[in-house]
């Protein structure tokens, strides 16, 4: 599988959070997966990035042109594609990966998760999107969620399309199992 890792270009200063990140790059690896991301070489993504290559795994980097100079490419990836723009980026993203996982991050992070949860709702794609909630990071997200479905924005089954995941092990059992579901959505 290859499975496409999102979270924050800066390291966040809770430590849990980098630690995270590489855990989840070191479970890509030794599961024999290939981790997709961003293709940074610093903040959460790059220790993702490192700890999968560190151990034998294989990383690929994709990142917008305009990007390569603000946030400094990896030099060190499997396979590394440059995009014209962030649109292309994250089609090509979206494209070529089987499942989704989301760490804690900056407003590009939120803006990675919305839009590959909104995908989802609208079926262009079927992958599950596993969010680690390290302490409580994405609890706002949880309530706005809940706010969603309670005013009815959401069909309540939609809910469903993320997995809040402690641990890789979670995060593997979730999305072996993870069935993809849509509630009806109504207009009006
Ligand atoms: P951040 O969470 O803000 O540190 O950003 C994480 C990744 O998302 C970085 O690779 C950013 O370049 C990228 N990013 C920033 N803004 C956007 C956006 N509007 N759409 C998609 N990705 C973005």
């Amino acid at each position: 599988m290859n499975i496409c890792v999102y979270c924050g270009s800066n390291s966040g200063k809770n430590p849990k959070f980098k630690q995270m990140a590489r855990q989840v790059g070191r479970a890509i690896a030794k599961k024999g997966d290939v981790l997709v991301y961003g293709g940074s070489m610093g903040g959460m993504m790059g220790a993702a990035a490192d700890a999968c290559l560190e151990a034998g795994g294989e990383v690929v980097g994709v990142m917008p042109s305009l990007l390569t100079d603000k946030e400094i490419a990896h030099n060190g990836l499997t396979k590394f594609y440059e995009t014209k723009d962030m649109e292309e980026r994250k089609n090509k993203m979206m494209r070529i990966s089987d499942a989704f996982v989301i760490l804690p991050g900056g407003f590009g992070t939120l803006e990675e998760l919305y839009d590959t949860l909104s995908a989802s709702q609208l079926g262009i794609h079927k992958s599950p999107i596993a969010i680690f909630n390290i302490d409580g990071f994405f609890d706002p997200i949880l309530d706005m969620m809940d706010r969603v479905v309670s005013e009815t924005f959401a069909p309540d089954l939609d809910r469903g399309l993320i997995l809040w995941v402690d641990s890789t092990e979670e995060m593997y059992q979730e999305i072996e199992s993870f069935v993809y579901q849509v509630g009806k959505k109504y207009v009006g």
